[in-house]
Order: structure tokens, then C-alpha cells, then sequence
């Protein structure tokens, strides 16, 4: 099938061409049809396959015969909801790229940067408003922008922005849009609250399945390394030395892991940057372009602040937590290996991780090669981690000594 097959104008197949891409990737193919027949969509796919275009071209050539209002007169006609900053400033762009030979306009707006400069970009008039939904929500309470005429809805990595507990603002602004919206919903994964808020908001919509959201691809090697939590650091330092060559992401599952690993690569004379949400917006496309760009080669992110990121060429990506979300390790390794390209993943399993592996093992139906050779082997015997039952604190029983207690009798 190519672009032509699916009816779109003459504009925004010339910026497609520009953009290098020849036909459809399947997601694209499935869904901009049901999109211009103004349906309400589900569409789950897996990451990297060009989910942006499958919305942002159809919403072009829906919006493109209502263009000529003049500037001022624009009223904002799409809306497209992103969990994250970075993930918006990417939608932002390609709208942007598709739009070139259009009179459309687009802007973004998120949280966490300086609210005056959106708003004047809002005041100068746009067509299709990318936004988290915080400052979304915000702005619209301050009557800048108008959602009365709100034509198509997106609601991008759906599943994401349940998980950062976006749901009451979604529903809210789903509500703020017109009743007789089109509403397109896109997930990685599609869990009972998304399932459930689909059906609080969509209205028949046409369901879009693209690849099993557990396969991984078959050019990605991946490997598994059994190692003691304290010696993880050590054997990152040891493959990155000797193994790991190229392009890296390094995923941890907390920002204060980030940050110490971080540390330690600049310490040892790697060029690394890292991502997580602790980190000012600025900070955070700093390190991303630097990445692209090739200035580092290094990227340690959290799951969160990484998710959805478009990150091409990558040669291998670490795992250097595993995630505790079977479909998360799935995600992170797609990464690796996009267009044919091959990669490697690297995960690293400490005694408490066991678990992990089973469920990701379940989930993508594969065994892990286990890489028994290395310097750090953990200890087959090795026994998880007991973790404290939550709410009890490890100081209320026991911390006294007997010593202690028989002195605070006397005392009393
Ligand atoms: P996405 O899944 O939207 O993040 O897109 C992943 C990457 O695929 C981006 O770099 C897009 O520019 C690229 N892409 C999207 N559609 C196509 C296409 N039809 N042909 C080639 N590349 C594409």
C-alpha cells in the first residue's frame, strides 16, 4: 500500500516524501482510514512504528479544507494529550514536518517551562494544540484557550497517563471538548482502567490491534545476567568496557538510581547524560539532544521519562533494573533494533528480580539467554531480598537491645 492508496492531498504527501518514508507502516495503514471516516479508534500497538503519523496525518487532511481562516480567526480544532513534555515537543514536530506545505498550525504546551511564551504563541491563534494536561487545564481555566471547537480528541500512550494518575484530568477534559467530538485513543498496552476509561469516553469505537504487545523483535539478542544487586554497577562498568559498544540506554527504575549511576559513568570517563522527572524540562532536552546528536552515547532513564521518546539507532539498550511490569521490559527493548536494524539487550537480574524474569519470560513466550560468564556471578543459592512488610516500621520492634529495655524499666 502507499500514502496515495489513503487519500491523502498532494501537501501532505510531498512532506511525507520529504520525511523518507515510501509507504505506510501498518499501524499508519490501519488506522488513517477509520480516522478520516471521523470514527472513534482503539488502537494498541507497539512502540516505534509510527503511531504519530497514523493520527497526525489523517487530523491534517481532516483540518486541511478549513485552513483558511485567517490567523486571529483560528479556532483550536485538535487536541492531542501526551503524558510527557518530551513525548508533546516530539508529537509537536511532527506535526510540524507533515504540515509544512499546509497553512495548519501547531504549537505545544507543557508544564514545568515558562508559561508567558505559550500563551502568546495560543493568543496568535493555532489549529491543533499538543498539551500535557496539567498546563492544559490550567489554561484553560484562565480562559486562554477555548476547547468549544475541539473537532478530534487524541489521547496518546493512554495507559502511561493513567499510570502518572492523569485519569480525573483526562476525563475532565474530555468533558471541556465538544459532545460530538472524534475521540482517537493510542496505548501501548491495554489494561482494565484503560479498557474502562475507553468506555466512559469513546463512543463505538473501532478497535486497532498492531503486533502482540508482547512480542519482541526477532533482531533483538537478548541476554541475561544473574548478579548481586551491589555488584551491578561493576558489571555495567566491565560490558561497557569490554561489550557494549555504540549507542546505549540504560534503564533504571528510579531517578535516584539515574543519578547515582550517572555519576559513576562520568566518573569513569564515560560520555553519559541521563533523563528522569526530578530533572527541569530544559535539563531534560539538553540530555536528549545531546544524545541524538551523538555528543554523548551514554542515556540513563527511568521508564517514565523515556517512554514514547524517539530514539533512533540504538546498538544495545541495559536493563540495568529490571522492570517490575512484563510489558515495560518489552517496551524498553524495542528500542533497540527499529527498521530492521539489529541490537542487543542487556538485563540485569539480582536474587530479588527472580520474579521479573518469569513473568517477562511468560509474557514474550522466550526463553533469555543466561550469560554465565562474567566476574560478578550471583550466587545460585542467593535468596531474594525479605522486604519489610509496608507500613511497619523496621524500628518499632526489636531496636532496643535487652540492655536497652532493662534500662528504660529502671528509668521509670
Ligand atoms: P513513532 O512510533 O510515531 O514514534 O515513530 C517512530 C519513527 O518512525 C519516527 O522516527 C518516525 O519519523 C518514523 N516513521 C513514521 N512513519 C514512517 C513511515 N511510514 N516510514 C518510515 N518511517 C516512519
Amino acid at each position: 500500500m502507499s500514502f496515495k492508496d489513503l487519500q491523502l492531498n498532494r501537501p501532505i504527501l510531498r512532506a511525507i516524501a520529504e520525511a523518507g518514508y515510501d509507504s505506510p507502516t501498518l499501524v499508519q495503514e490501519k488506522t488513517i482510514p477509520s480516522v478520516l471516516h471521523k470514527k472513534d479508534v482503539i488502537v494498541s500497538y507497539q512502540t516505534g512504528t509510527g503511531k504519530t503519523a497514523a493520527f497526525a496525518l489523517p487530523i491534517l487532511q481532516l483540518l486541511f479544507d478549513k485552513q483558511d481562516a485567517s490567523k486571529k480567526g483560528k479556532k483550536i480544532k485538535a487536541l492531542i494529550i501526551s503524558p510527557t513534555r518530551e513525548l508533546a515537543v516530539q508529537i509537536n514536530e511532527n506535526f510540524i514536518t507533515y504540515s509544512t506545505y499546509t497553512n495548519l498550525r501547531t504549537t505545544v504546551i507543557f508544564g514545568g517551562a515558562a508559561i508567558e511564551p505559550q500563551i502568546d504563541v495560543l493568543k496568535k491563534g493555532v489549529d491543533i494544540l499538543i498539551a500535557t494536561p496539567g498546563r492544559l487545564l490550567d489554561l484553560h481555566k484562565q480562559d486562554i484557550i477555548n476547547l468549544d471547537y475541539i473537532e478530534t480528541l487524541v489521547l496518546d500512550e493512554a495507559d502511561l497517563m493513567l499510570d502518572m494518575g492523569f485519569i480525573d484530568d483526562v476525563k475532565k477534559i474530555a468533558r471541556l471538548c465538544p459532545e460530538n467530538k472524534q475521540t482517537l485513543l493510542f496505548s501501548a498496552t491495554i489494561p482494565y482502567k484503560v479498557e474502562q476509561l475507553a468506555n466512559t469516553i469513546l463512543k463505538a469505537p473501532e478497535r486497532i490491534e498492531v503486533a502482540a504487545n508482547s512480542s519482541t523483535s526477532k533482531n533483538v539478542h537478548q541476554l541475561l545476567y544473574y548478579v548481586p544487586k551491589p555488584k551491578k554497577i561493576e558489571l555495567c562498568l566491565h560490558l561497557l568496557r569490554n561489550t557494549i559498544k555504540g549507542n546505549i540506554i540504560i534503564f533504571r527504575r528510579t531517578k535516584f538510581g539515574v543519578d547515582k549511576l550517572e555519576k559513576t559513568l562520568l566518573k569513569n570517563g564515560y560520555k553519559a547524560d541521563s533523563i528522569h522527572g526530578d530533572k527541569s524540562q530544559n535539563l531534560r532536552q539538553e540530555a536528549l539532544d545531546k544524545f541524538k546528536k551523538g555528543d554523548v552515547n551514554i542515556l540513563i532513564a527511568t521508564d517514565v521519562a523515556a517512554r514514547g521518546i524517539d530514539i533512533n539507532n540504538l546498538d544495545a539498550v541495559v536493563n540495568f533494573d529490571l522492570p517490575n511490569v512484563p510489558e515495560t521490559y518489552v517496551h524498553r527493548i524495542g528500542r533497540t533494533a527499529r527498521a530492521g536494524n539489529t541490537g542487543i539487550a542487556y538485563s540485569f537480574c539480582s536474587a530479588d528480580e527472580k520474579p521479573y524474569v518469569q513473568t517477562i519470560q511468560q509474557l514474550i513466550q522466550l526463553q533469555i539467554d543466561v550469560i554465565d560468564e562474567h566476574p560478578y556471578p550471583l550466587d545460585p543459592k542467593a535468596k531474594k531480598e525479605i522486604h519489610k512488610t509496608p507500613g511497619k516500621s523496621k524500628h518499632k520492634k526489636g531496636r532496643k537491645s535487652e540492655a536497652s529495655k532493662k534500662k528504660k524499666k529502671r528509668w521509670y
